[in-house]
């Protein structure tokens, strides 16, 4: 009888460190994830914007063949290249 009091005691005081500890460990760390994840976006951001520019295509409107990653002209009729619609 006496042990199982002290059985159920420990696990009794073993659940409120548990929670006291796990509420700690949690309202610590939404701040840090929520800074992880506007970093995170900040990067995609950045990186989608880089792929923009970089998947960002220029034509001549006479000859669609012609396909540059940069503004310009036209190597066959001199006409200014632009930007290509997906
Ligand atoms: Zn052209």
């Amino acid at each position: 009888m006496n042990i199982k009091k002290i059985i159920k005691w420990s696990i009794f005081i073993l659940f409120i460190i548990y929670a006291a500890w796990k509420f700690l460990a949690t309202g610590n760390k939404p701040s840090e994830k929520l800074q992880n994840i506007n970093f995170s976006n900040e990067k995609e951001k950045v990186a989608s914007a880089k792929k923009k520019v970089q998947s960002e295509t220029y034509t001549c409107p006479l000859h669609y063949e012609i396909i540059v990653d940069e503004p310009g002209i036209c190597p066959k009729c001199g006409k200014t290249l632009v930007p290509k619609a997906d």
